[in-house]
């Protein structure tokens, strides 16, 4: 112990541990852990240790659960589930609110515990994981009380299987639990192998509060037991975890009905501009990548800095860093505790190294680290140029790559120059300047002048290969609920009747305007097969319509991003283009009438077609978003944004309607579309190219590619530029897409034929679109 003399002269601190009795009593109580199943613990078997990774120490024996364990929490939550959804919203809220509340009278206890699972400081878990988890039970316990009213008609999916990992244990859970609880499903949960310790003591708690048995059952075990609840039959999957095992889940649950929500990787964006208050910034820094020992998935771990302040910040940043201090996490003066495992710091290590390697140069704290543990210094790796493996890859560790910018369009370049797309934060003291970059930024969640925030009021969530769906808020719970089913019906069957080959016609030929076309980029194109099909009713041919392929598929891809003004128009003027297009399709709708006639489909579609261009018109500029309440001086926003160039695969029979019930509200949120209409009933879909070509439709928002349905409709889903797949059909074909569109993790909506004439609403405006959250911070 230094003496009062010693500290004065060297002010250094002293130790302050926070004492972790109380919790190595109860590990010491309990020895093994089973898995908590319809309501109490299973004999603990196949176990495996999990240490606390600041010294590498056994803290306790938990259990591998097999698919048999799955089986049975599957089984437990779904005997229990009926039950639980037919509670009233307000009895619900009561099992939420004693969550709450238990939690919060164990906040030190779980605090130390996940301390000493995960080795993150005391600080944080005492002050950022434990009250949020805690936060997350009590606003959710308010969704279940408000649900008949904020949600009439939406139901419960049922069983949801949750798996999640180690760097947020109880955080993670919480944002899992709280809402699928307060819509109305029981679920199945899996911790990580690394991290169970705080489920556990959930379980004890659930059970403490007398929660149905049933509702909550936690099944440890590695990565073989997330298999398991994957496979296993669940309504639905909420991972978050890895893009690698978020694209096998993808591919997994492809074609099973499982509803799905990925929280993924990140590799998110912290720019600094050159007005930025940089001493705010540099701080910004130590949340963003040295907060958790930068294993958080939305980490701010690619630093942009303008060239004009770089040499600045660079320096306050490097003295920040080397007075860092690492070291025992249970110490509440420590800044940064261990990697959360060996095998975790290997691959951080690996990452750093090559990054190195690649050019970059790695500076790091110079304190001394513990012998013992899993400990990392902090660093940075300055001079990486876009290409260096640590610019790309998600590191998950404290180090974070800096590089600079010149001009705010180059840094918003690279900021988007990722595959991922989950977080951003943005440094500067213009407001203008920084709310004009977050509209530009591809992520779920922007801070600007902060880092790391989060609150169970705001949706959380990536785009891109960051997964799809939001955590929190009220999009949070619309993704533990579901709409009605409407009826499936049978879908028409095309025939590929190969036309007579026109030949490959050489300039003024008449041929070639005997060729039916596509529609691309606002112009009519040959197909590239040059080739067209017959198109018959009633087994008599009544015209030939292209016969596109994948490259033609490419080609309109390419033409919808060049539409890409059409995302950034206001909604007034997308609402003015679609009344227009209302008007111009009233004046044919005689035409168009006949035409559905002779393909033998129902001609009132085309007044249903006419009264939805006006319906979607209407909402163009009113699908607003929201202003959420989170913590104390902060706006934030909820913004809703389309998606960017997206695949519409339309039903086969209701030609023009059901065409029209996808496409329309896909445009009207500032969508760009590549659309593959009815195969067997095409005609109405390549009728309606004049009407655009009327109606001020700009170029490439709207492509047409007709031609064999699921040959077109797996180019769309794999095409990594394009971002989101609509796809109605049969089952094989929703499989199929499902699974091709795990590429680049495309957000997916298949669903069966259905009667059209009640197809519109809000449910496919949201599913246009993804919120993003931009959190605006303000304060004299
Ligand atoms: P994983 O994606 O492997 O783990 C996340 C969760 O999924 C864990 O519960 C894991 O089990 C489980 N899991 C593993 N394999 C499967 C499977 N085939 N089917 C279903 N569930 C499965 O992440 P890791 O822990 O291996 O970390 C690897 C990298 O992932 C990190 O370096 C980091 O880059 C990234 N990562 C990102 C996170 C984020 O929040 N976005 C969180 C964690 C990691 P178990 O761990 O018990 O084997």
């Amino acid at each position: 112990m230094p003496t009062v003399k010693e500290i004065l002269d060297s002010m250094d601190y002293g130790p302050a541990p926070e004492s972790s009795a109380e919790v190595m009593g109860w590990l010491g109580a309990r020895g093994a852990f089973g898995h908590y199943i319809d309501g109490g613990f299973t004999t603990p078997a196949d176990t495996f240790a999990t240490e606390n990774p600041a010294t590498g120490a056994t803290l306790a024996q938990i259990s591998q659960g097999s698919a048999e364990d799955v089986a049975r929490a599957v089984d437990a939550a779904r005997k229990a589930q009926p039950k639980w959804a037919k509670l009233s919203g307000h009895q619900r809220a009561k099992y939420l609110y004693a969550l709450a509340r238990s939690l919060q009278k164990r906040a030190r206890f779980l605090a130390v515990l996940e301390t000493l699972d995960n080795g993150k400081p005391i600080r944080e878990s005492r002050d950022v994981d434990i009250p949020l988890a805690i936060r997350h039970f009590y606003h959710h316990a308010g969704w279940a009380e408000m649900l008949a009213d904020e949600f009439p008609g939406l139901a419960p999916h049922g069983v949801c299987g949750q798996i999640i990992p180690w760097n947020f244990p109880l955080l993670m859970l919480a944002w899992k639990i709280a809402p699928a609880l307060a819509a109305g499903n029981t679920v199945v949960l899996k911790p990580a192998e690394q991290t169970p310790l705080t489920a556990l003591a959930f379980a004890e708690i659930c059970a403490e509060i007398g929660l149905p048995k049933g509702v909550v059952n936690i099944v440890t075990g590695d990565g073989r037991t997330g298999a398991a609840l994957t496979a296993a039959p669940v309504d639905k999957i909420a991972f978050t975890g890895s893009t690698e095992i978020g694209r096998e889940i993808r591919r997994a649950t492809a074609g099973s009905g499982k509803a799905l929500t990925l929280e993924l990787g990140g590799k998110s964006p912290f720019v600094v501009f050159a007005d930025a208050d940089l001493d705010a910034a540099v701080e910004g820094v130590v949340d963003a990548i040295w907060f958790n020992q930068g294993q958080v998935c939305c980490a701010g771990s690619r630093i942009l800095v303008a060239e004009a302040v770089a040499n600045t910040f660079t320096e306050r940043l490097q003295t920040r860093l080397s007075k860092l201090r690492v070291g025992d996490p249970l110490d509440k003066c420590t800044d940064m505790g261990p990697i959360v495992s060996a095998t975790q710091r290997q691959r951080v290590a690996a990452l750093v190294s090559a990054g190195e390697a690649a050019g970059a140069t790695l500076v790091q704290c110079e304190g001394q680290l513990p012998a013992a543990g899993h400990f990392f210094a902090p660093g940075l790796l300055i001079g990486a140029d876009p290409a260096n493996p640590a610019s790309t890859e998600e590191i998950f560790g404290p180090v974070a790559t800096l590089t600079t910018f010149r001009t705010p369009e180059e840094a918003v370049q690279l900021a988007n120059n990722t595959r991922y797309g989950l977080a951003a934060s943005i440094w500067s003291e213009n407001i203008t300047l920084a709310l004009d970059i977050a509209s530009q930024v591809k992520a779920g969640v922007i801070w600007m002048n902060g880092t790391n925030l989060f609150d169970a009021g705001a949706g959380f969530g990536g785009m891109r290969e960051s997964g799809f769906g939001r955590e929190g808020g009220r999009e949070g719970m619309l993704a533990y609920l579901r709409g009605p089913s409407p009826k499936p019906r049978p879908e028409a069957q095309a025939s590929f009747d190969a036309a007579p080959h026109p030949g490959a016609p050489g300039k003024g030929d008449p041929a070639i305007d005997r060729t039916p076309k596509l529609y691309i980029g606002g112009k009519q194109a040959r197909p590239d097969s040059g080739q067209s099909y017959r198109v018959t009713a009633k087994g008599t041919e009544i015209g030939l319509a292209p016969l596109g392929s994948r490259k033609d598929i490419r080609n309109a891809v390419e033409a919808a991003h060049k539409a890409s003004g059409w995302g950034k128009t206001t909604g007034h003027n997308r609402a003015q283009v679609l009344y227009y297009l209302a008007e111009n399709l009233s004046a044919r709708q005689r035409e168009f009438e006949s035409r559905l006639r002779e393909m033998g489909a129902n001609p009132a579609e085309a007044e249903a077609t006419i009264a939805r261009a006006f319906y979607y018109a209407a909402w163009a500029d009113k699908f607003d978003g929201a202003v959420k309440s989170t913590t104390g001086n902060m706006v934030t926003l909820a913004i809703n944004e389309p998606f960017g160039v997206m695949g519409v695969v339309c039903p086969d029979d209701a030609p023009l309607l059901g065409f029209a019930s996808l496409v329309l509200p896909a445009i009207a949120m500032g969508n760009r579309v590549v659309a593959v209409p009815s195969a067997s009933m095409p005609l109405a879909a390549t009728d309606l190219y004049q009407v655009f070509d009327t109606s001020d439709l700009p170029g490439g928002v709207v492509n047409i590619v007709t031609g064999p349905k699921d040959e077109l409709a797996k180019t769309l889903a794999q095409h990594d530029d394009v971002a989101a797949v609509w796809y109605c059909g049969e089952a094989e074909g929703r499989t199929m897409a499902e699974a091709e569109s795990a590429g680049n993790l495309k957000a997916t909506w298949t669903m069966s034929n259905r009667d059209w004439t009640d197809a519109q609403g809000r449910d496919f405006l949201t599913r246009a679109t993804q919120v993003k959250t931009i959190w605006v911070p303000y304060g004299a």
